[in-house]
């Protein structure tokens, strides 16, 4: 197994109109390499007491004002953030990527974008200006596909599924679409759990798992997961803040190498030319707010809700954590601190993807106004923790040598 960094990149989204209106200012500078930021705190309130936070990653993406030169586009950022990951796919390698953030930083954008039912879209026409990294990944997979196909086999299987109280619930569970549009039943959709395969590792037990051929068909099952989703957080005020979703590709890749003959191996069985598979997992994941969540909800549901919300992203916290120590104390040595991934159903499911067999990519967004600059400063110290995850990855192939 060879050795990658989690690379961990930033997104500062712009002021909002009402932000502006209300004395809120922009905290957050950065450099002219887009790699260093800047965050000014406590100047509102004295500015003797003002002191500057300096934070270093691989990447930042400004993306506050379109007139400005280093002016991050959605498609900038998939550029910088994504596409890398769609060769790591075709080699064969897992990967991940996961937005963290407060809520209305800009991780739902950042991750679908607005175009999400948009109807061109779903005719499998190209992602538009403001779609996101998924439909931009999901439209470039098949592109490439195009441009490899007369010497490569490739399958491609996709799930998606939110995790909402420590349950996980199917969002392209067809039967389930149906019920899940009445606000009231929505709710009670039936909880999947997590099981251990002993080859595979963490998996859902019966998510339903849908092959695609084509860029419209894939965009298709997108819509009726984001449908799925939209539905039930109106049923339950604001869940969408709540709940982790995670979107999964599977690529299946066969070469069609030349036999002794010269010709392309034909796919008969009977074929006695032994064929190169290798298998990708990417998992595309857009987390619940990192912001401390209140317990003054008087519902036991509210506070239920809170209490898991905190379990998932405590413990990704506690795993980074684990992490991070474990590469101080013991580089070159197995780490040997106890990382305590099955404490939550999220870590346990993205635990290659954490210190494991992936290339992972971590983009945390945050909020340029002084209003925010508490939350601001965690996710930039969380995303700061994460830079020095080193996870361990090897190619999923078989035959092996
Ligand atoms: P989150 O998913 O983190 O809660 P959203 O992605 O929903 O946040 O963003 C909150 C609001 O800010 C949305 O209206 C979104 O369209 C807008 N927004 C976020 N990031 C950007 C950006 N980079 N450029 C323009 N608008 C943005
Ligand atoms: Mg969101």
């Amino acid at each position: 197994a060879e050795e990658s960094n989690m690379i961990v990149a930033v997104r500062v989204r712009p002021l909002k109109a009402l932000e502006c209106t209300r004395n809120i200012t922009n905290v957050v500078h950065v450099n002219s390499n887009n790699n260093e930021l800047t965050v000014q705190a406590g100047t509102t309130a004295d500015a003797s007491a003002g002191v500057t936070h300096f934070f270093s990653y691989d990447q930042v993406y400004y993306s506050c004002d379109p007139e400005l030169e280093n002016y991050a586009c959605q498609t900038k950022v998939f550029e910088g953030t994504a596409q890398p990951l769609i060769d790591t796919a075709f080699e064969g390698y897992n990967a991940c990527l996961f937005a963290y953030g407060q809520t209305g930083s800009g991780k739902s954008y950042s991750m679908m974008g607005i175009e999400a039912l948009d109807d061109a879209a779903l005719d499998g026409n190209a992602p538009h200006a403001e779609a996101g990294i998924i439909p931009r990944f999901c439209h470039e997979l098949f592109r490439r596909i195009e441009m490899v196909k007369h010497k490569l086999q490739v399958e491609i299987e996709v799930s998606y599924f939110e995790i909402y109280n420590e349950k996980i619930h199917d969002l392209l569970c067809v039967q389930q679409a149906a019920v899940a549009s009445q606000p009231d039943v929505g709710m009670q959709r039936q909880a999947l759990k997590v099981r251990e395969h002993p080859i595979w590792g963490p998996y859902v037990v019966d998510l339903s798992v849908h092959s695609v051929d084509t860029y419209a068909a894939l965009r298709n099952w997108l819509a009726v997961g984001n449908s799925q989703r939209a539905t039930a957080s109106t049923a339950m005020n604001d869940k969408s803040s709540r709940s982790h979703s995670i979107f999964n590709i599977v690529l299946n890749l066969t070469d069609l190498r030349p036999n002794n003959n010269g010709a392309d191996v034909n796919l008969d069985p009977g074929s006695d030319t032994i064929l190169s598979t290798r298998r990708s997992k990417i998992s595309l994941v857009d987390l619940a707010g990192s912001e401390r969540i209140s317990y003054s909800g008087s519902n036991g549901e509210r506070i239920r809700e809170g209490v898991s919300i905190n379990k998932s992203l405590l413990t990704l916290g506690k795993v980074i954590a684990a992490l991070a120590d474990s590469r101080k104390v013991a580089s070159g040595s197995t780490p040997s601190t106890f990382v305590p991934y099955r404490e939550s159903v999220l870590t346990w499911l993205l635990r290659e993807n954490l210190g494991g067999n992936s290339k992972t990519v971590m983009l945390a967004t945050i909020s340029p106004a002084s209003l925010h600059v508490e939350e601001t400063l965690a996710t930039l110290r969380y995303a700061c923790k994460a830079r020095s995850i080193v996870n361990r990855v090897k190619v999923n192939e078989s035959p092996h040598d």
